[in-house]
């Protein structure tokens, strides 16, 4: 459920029309609503309570929107970071995330990120591979700093909703074997450098089925009782995140709730503390794409184009995953109206740029709004000013109030980033 609702004949984040922000900002722009995320996380969190030993730390992963005040709305509800790079541990630091609620994970953390990771006195760090493990055992003796670490075990299982999120297979970049982990996790315990606190996986994103999540936890479950049934001491089990959202009626993605039914079933008796990484289920649907219409052009052969101000460099999801997007009038359409088939472009010089074919929508005209559903994860995360456009800004509501939380930059500070080399 979210908190953008028709009211009035138009459609309002909470209590603000989207159509005085479109006014007051511009266009294309992202809006929040901080009463979605707040509910979003809320409904995480009580689903994993009483799950494990203690309280589990639910480590909201940045990358799936960064925007300090959406990062500062989920801190002040407890929320903890999952971070994978230094930009955002920075991040999650400046939005008040404590520390001790930072989890480090990356493929490629560089020996700079590495040494900020320990000084930052970072929960734990999620070691990706051996080469990672040495690097940071030296870095670690060199600071004569002993970390809290975990290692992120790949359990070779199939899941996600594309190829390219998919995380959890041998074949895939991420994390060591289960007989790497076996092997590394003895060492750092046997070691001085590291303190090996526990295990992590992630094993894709948008994930809509049940049956790879548990062939998943039933595979850590038996590292970890091997691990211990060599003495090995371990504390926490992180679970990742990955868990989809309903972007149009598919099969719906499982709740929460019943995520934590399955996972208390699979770690039953286990006495481990929990850790969770979600980040698009937390904040895609608390956010959406605002676009005007900057003309339709119908061919005589008969396709419909609805140009938007919004393009692919905006939210790249369509282009880069073949993503679908709810595209929704901001004002109600006439019920009667027949709907038309559009394809759906931005103004980018690449036929990538299309964000749908063949939508069926009700007649649009040039200055129309639309709005992007469920564009709150890896939309403004992602977007860039390639075709030297301006960076999309990003609006939060609360209530009946809103803040611009990242402005439109403007054109002079676009070329101010680039100073001239000195013999032009
Ligand atoms: C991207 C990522 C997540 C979050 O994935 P979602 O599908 O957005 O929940 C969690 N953990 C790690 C390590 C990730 O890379």
């Amino acid at each position: 459920m979210n908190h953008f609702e028709v009211r009035d004949g138009a459609l309002a984040c909470e209590n603000v029309p989207l159509a005085a922000i479109a006014e007051a900002v511009g266009t294309p722009v992202y809006v929040y609503s901080t009463a979605t995320l707040e509910r979003h996380f809320t409904v995480f969190r009580d689903a994993m309570r009483g799950i494990g030993k203690g309280e589990p730390l639910i480590a909201y992963a940045v990358k799936a929107n960064p925007n300090l005040s959406v990062l500062a709305t989920l801190a002040a509800l407890g929320a903890g970071a999952d971070t994978v790079s230094e930009g955002e541990v920075r991040r999650a630091l400046a939005a008040g995330v404590p520390p001790e609620r930072i989890v480090f994970s990356g493929v490629g953390k560089s020996d700079a990120e590495l040494a900020f990771a320990i000084e930052a006195g970072v929960a734990e760090i999620n070691i990706e591979s051996e080469p990672e493990f040495d690097r940071l055992e030296q870095i670690a003796l060199a600071k004569g700093a002993r970390p809290a670490v975990a290692f992120r075990v790949n359990p070779d299982v199939a899941a996600g909703g594309h190829a390219k999120i998919a995380t959890g297979k041998a074949d895939n970049k991420f994390g060591v074997s289960m007989a790497e982990a076996e092997r590394l996790y003895a060492q750092a315990s046997n070691g001085a450098a590291v303190r090996p606190v526990g295990v992590a996986c992630h094993i894709g994103s948008q994930i809509t089925a049940l049956g790879p999540l548990e062939a998943a936890y039933g595979k850590m479950r038996g590292l970890v009782e091997r691990l211990r049934a060599q003495g090995l001491s371990v504390e926490t089990l992180d679970l990742g995140g990955g868990l989809g959202v309903p972007y149009f009626d598919e099969p719906e993605p499982p709740s929460p709730a019943v995520l934590g039914g399955v996972i208390a079933k699979a770690l039953d008796g286990l006495d481990i503390r929990l850790a969770f990484e979600p980040g698009r289920v937390i904040t895609a649907n608390a956010g959406v794409l605002v676009s005007r219409v900057i003309h339709v052009h119908e061919r005589p052969e008969g396709q419909r184009f609805l140009v938007l101000d919004a393009a692919m460099n905006d939210l790249i999801r369509p282009a880069m995953y073949e993503a679908y997007h709810d595209i929704v009038p901001v004002a109600a359409p006439d019920p009667d109206a027949a709907l038309l088939a559009y394809d759906v472009v931005g103004p980018i010089c690449e036929t990538g740029d299309t964000f749908a074919r063949g939508r069926r929508l009700p007649p649009l005209k040039a200055g129309d709004l639309v709005a992007f559903m469920s564009a709150g994860a890896y939309g403004a995360s992602m977007s860039s000013d390639y075709n030297s456009r301006l960076l999309v800004p990003e609006v939060l509501v609360r209530g009946d109030r809103y803040a611009v939380v990242r402005p439109r930059p403007t054109y002079e500070a676009m070329l101010a980033r680039e100073p001239l080399a000195p013999w032009l």
